[in-house]
Parts: structure tokens; C-alpha cells; sequence
């Protein structure tokens, strides 16, 4: 089963990559909201949770993260990162800047070791008012899936049908390494047909890019909770550590998870 985040604010919960991560959904708490569908997304495929094209208000978002600071940090554990992430993509907040500004400027305020972690399709890094926000955040992570438009078409089923491998590294490209990349691998049937992005000849055009694009670090992982296409394998940690094996050669960090 899939699942949706409820609330404005979610978590905290306690990763061993990340350590105690606040989580704050910008998109509607009773649907999906995404330019993406992908067939792994742990809320589900879009069309099982439509509804009104809704975000979260700006002062809402902010007041709720204010008291939930406030909170954690009256009883010794404030976070060690805010994390927007949710039921969709968070750039697409049309006030996304401002929300960032007010994030940050209450973790200044409030707990000002807490790292400001945004997870993002990249589908709006278009957008200067995205970009400018996602410039002054901790952690900038992009996905980047595949480096094939035939693969990301099939993985991540992009709303725009403009969208581009091409047209996104390039937009990556301009971050000037001030990003990290995060790439999920899998394999197995979807739609009755076979897809796998870890082949040679999928990670040999990927690791290509990921040397065009030179991120900071690069993130890479597979399947953790119940996917909406339930016939994908998660790919093994030895396949993952690989891949990440062949970037530490590009002089680029990466993790596997
Ligand atoms: S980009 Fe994220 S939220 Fe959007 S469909 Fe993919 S996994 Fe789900």
C-alpha cells in the first residue's frame, strides 16, 4: 500500500543517513500533486489521489514549522534537517522562494545547526525564482533517473511532454556543482513490459552525465517502501555500492543507501 503524507509537517523521523529529519509537504494533504509519476512513487500514481490543485499557504507553513520547532528544541531535540519532500513536488509551490526564506530564517532563529534539505524532480529549475531558492538551501537534490528520455519517459512519466534529458542537465549544469544528484535504480516488469536502468549501457550514459553535470555528491537508491507498479525489484546494496564505486572515480562522493 502507498501512502500519502497527512499533515503540513511530518516526522520527525530518525534516518541513519540524515539523523532526526523534520519532513514539511507543500502539496495538498489529501492528494497528489507532482509534474511527475513515477512508477515507484511511495504516494501512489497521481490519478489514485486527484484533487484541487491546492498548496499548502504560505503562512500556514510557517506557522506550523515555527511551533514544531519551538517544540522540539524546548525538549532537547531540535532536527538535525528540514526535509521538504510530501505528497509531490515542492518546487511547484507557487510561493516556493518565500516559503525557503522563512524556512531559513527560523531555523536561524530556532536551531541554527539544522541543515535545509529540499527534494526535487527538477522539473522547475527553470524557473530563476526556483533556482535562487534552491541556492541557498543545504542540500539542493535533484533526480536525475536515467540519461535515455525513452527511460525517464517510462519511469518517471513526466507531465510536460516537452520535457528532456537534455534541456534538465543543461539547467542542472548551471548550479555549478552547488547540488547533489540522486538517482534511483531498479528493475522488473511495469506495464507488462521489462524496464531496468542498471544496465551497462544505462550507467555508462548516466555516469556521463553525472561528469557533465558534477554535483557535489550523488545519491544513489533503490526500492524501500510499496511502490504503485508492484512488479519492481530493488536492486541489491553490492549493484548499488558499484555504481557508486565507478562515481568516486569521476572525483565526485556519492552514497549508497
Ligand atoms: S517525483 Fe517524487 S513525488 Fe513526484 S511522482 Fe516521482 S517519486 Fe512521486
Amino acid at each position: 500500500m502507498t501512502s500519502l503524507f497527512h499533515d503540513i509537517i511530518f516526522g520527525p523521523v530518525h534516518s541513519r543517513r540524515l539523523g532526526l529529519s523534520l519532513g514539511v509537504n507543500l502539496l495538498p494533504t489529501a492528494s497528489k500533486l507532482c509534474s511527475f509519476d513515477c512508477i515507484y512513487c511511495e504516494c501512489g500514481w497521481n490519478a489514485e489521489h486527484p484533487g484541487a490543485r491546492r498548496f499548502n499557504a504560505r503562512e500556514e507553513v510557517r506557522t506550523q514549522l515555527e511551533a514544531t520547532l519551538r517544540q522540539m528544541v524546548a525538549d532537547g531535540t531540535p532536527p538535525d534537517v528540514i526535509t521538504f519532500a510530501g505528497n509531490g513536488e515542492p518546487t511547484m509551490h507557487p510561493e516556493f522562494e518565500a516559503v525557503i526564506g522563512d524556512t531559513l530564517a527560523l531555523r536561524d532563529a530556532l536551531c541554527p545547526a539544522a541543515k535545509v534539505s529540499v527534494l526535487s524532480n527538477a522539473t522547475q529549475i527553470h524557473r530563476d525564482s526556483v533556482r535562487r531558492a534552491l541556492l541557498r538551501v543545504d542540500n539542493n537534490i535533484l533526480k536525475l533517473d536515467s540519461a535515455f528520455d525513452e527511460t525517464v519517459r517510462r519511469m518517471n512519466n513526466p507531465q510536460n511532454p516537452a520535457y528532456t534529458v537534455r534541456g534538465i542537465v543543461e539547467e542542472m549544469k548551471r548550479f555549478e556543482g552547488k547540488m547533489i544528484l540522486q538517482t534511483m535504480f531498479l528493475r522488473g516488469m511495469c506495464d507488462g513490459k521489462p524496464i531496468d536502468n542498471t544496465t551497462e549501457e544505462e550507467v555508462a550514459a548516466w555516469l556521463k552525465l553525472v561528469g557533465e553535470i558534477r554535483p557535489r555528491q550523488v545519491m544513489v537508491y533503490s526500492l524501500d517502501r510499496d511502490t504503485p507498479c508492484q512488479t519492481l525489484e530493488k536492486v541489491s546494496k553490492e549493484d548499488l555500492q558499484a555504481i557508486a564505486a565507478r562515481v568516486d572515480a569521476l572525483g565526485i562522493p556519492c552514497t549508497a543507501a
